[in-house]
């Protein structure tokens, strides 16, 4: 489904698309920068505020366009300090955005690192196993401006609760596509976000600090090495045989690992950046030593880091987290292979933070109230 707003949101324009849309309505290109001014760097709420802009211009940019089109309708924080806003679209879907404060190391404060986790669709297609999004699939994509949203969203509630905001460059040290969606599937509005996001008319944030993770889609990660955008990667791999990929990953089946590995390797010589592969670890389904031993080989041949990531339970599937001495063992074995590799044991178990739980449950209780359908989502990716 594609849903077409009656206005389009200015925080998902490029600068390019909208002096050019400025210059069709008979305006000077140079009003662009200072509309661009306005939204990213003020980062005002209402094109009236614009103050250096004449009336006709305000009235036709009234009539075009709206700067952020979606709205905040829950923002719940967990003991542990992760944050999670749901987020309304203009035709009501719901989205998650996750904020998770952690500690920096030498930095001396408990919140001081942070990441915050975007969604790129509503729902998603690709029906991994252990993901409550299969439950009901996908409604959508995500429009670029509906995106960007939900990062002025977290900057904006951040900058007003945190000491440090005034000492700080850019609201977030990380930016990781790691909500709902595939990101690779959304591929145009993807590139798109990742532009606003870097640009110095948009939100200058560094590419470095950007993360995509995706699920395997091996011909969109080759297209988005050569964007030429030194964005960081992550690919979901959960799985380091095509026998167990196959089983909880259906992507597996169209680009099978002998088709992802090149496809990762070609975007690691590209663009230099060190790979990421998330691992998360499932009982009985991943966690064998064998997996960890063709992990090894894997993260050697990407020189890439493996990031574990012990499995949150989902109502509804079936799956379960391993014991603590069942996960020690496989990261042992990884060690021993000299991977690099880190263990999260993740935030946020007090608000459902696993990407989607928030959403699963919200539309549970919806759908419970009003007895319509609802769309229970959940990407762990
Ligand atoms: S893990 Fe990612 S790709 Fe797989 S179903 Fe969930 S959101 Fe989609």
């Amino acid at each position: 489904m594609r849903f077409t707003p009656n206005k389009k949101g200015l925080i998902g324009e490029t600068l390019e698309e909208f002096t050019a849309d400025l210059e069709q309505a008979k305006f000077p290109k140079y009003r662009a920068k200072q509309v661009f001014d306005w939204v990213f760097k003020k980062k005002v709420h209402s094109i009236e505020e614009m103050l250096n802009l004449p009336v006709d211009l305000k009235l036709w940019l009234s009539e075009n366009y709206e700067i952020n089109p979606t709205k905040v309708v829950l923002d719940k924080r967990s003991n542990d300090i992760t944050q999670k806003f749901l987020v309304q679209l203009g035709d009501q879907s719901l989205i998650e955005t996750v904020l998770i404060r952690a500690p920096q190391v030498g930095v001396g404060q408990s919140d001081s690192r942070k990441t915050v986790c975007l969604s790129i669709q509503v729902g998603c297609a690709y029906g991994c196993k252990f993901c409550a999004s299969g439950l009901l699939g996908f409604k959508r994509n995500l429009l670029a401006s509906e995106v960007i949203a939900q990062f002025m969203h977290m900057a904006e509630m951040d900058s007003k609760d945190s000491v440090n905001a005034e000492k700080r460059s850019v609201p977030f040290d990380n930016i990781v596509f790691m909500g709902m969606g595939e990101p690779l599937a959304n591929y145009d509005a993807l590139v798109r976000v990742l532009k606003i996001l870097n640009a110095p008319w948009g939100l200058n944030i560094g590419a470095r600090r950007i993360t995509v993770s995706t699920s395997g889609l091996a011909p969109q990660i080759e297209q988005l090495a050569d964007e030429g955008i030194g964005i960081r990667l992550a690919i979901s791999l959960h799985g380091a045989t095509n026998e167990v990929r196959n089983k909880i990953m259906p992507i597996n089946k169209k680009y099978p690992l002998e088709v992802l590995i090149p496809a990762a390797e070609a975007f690691h010589k590209k663009l230099g950046r060190m790979l990421t592969l998330e691992y998360i670890l499932i009982d009985g389904i991943n966690d064998g030593l064998d997996q960890a031993r063709e992990l090894a080989k894997i993260a050697h041949r990407l020189h890439a880091h493996v990031n574990c990531i012990p499995y949150n339970k989902v109502e509804g599937l079936e799956w379960k987290r391993p014991s603590i001495n069942r996960q020690n063992k496989f990261v042992k074995v990884l060690k021993k292979e000299r991977v690099s590799v880190t263990i999260r044991r993740e935030k946020g178990h007090s608000i459902n933070a696993a990407c989607g739980q928030l959403k699963l449950k919200t539309d549970l209780a919806l759908a419970q109230s009003e007895s319509q359908p609802s769309n229970p989502f959940n990407s762990p990716q």
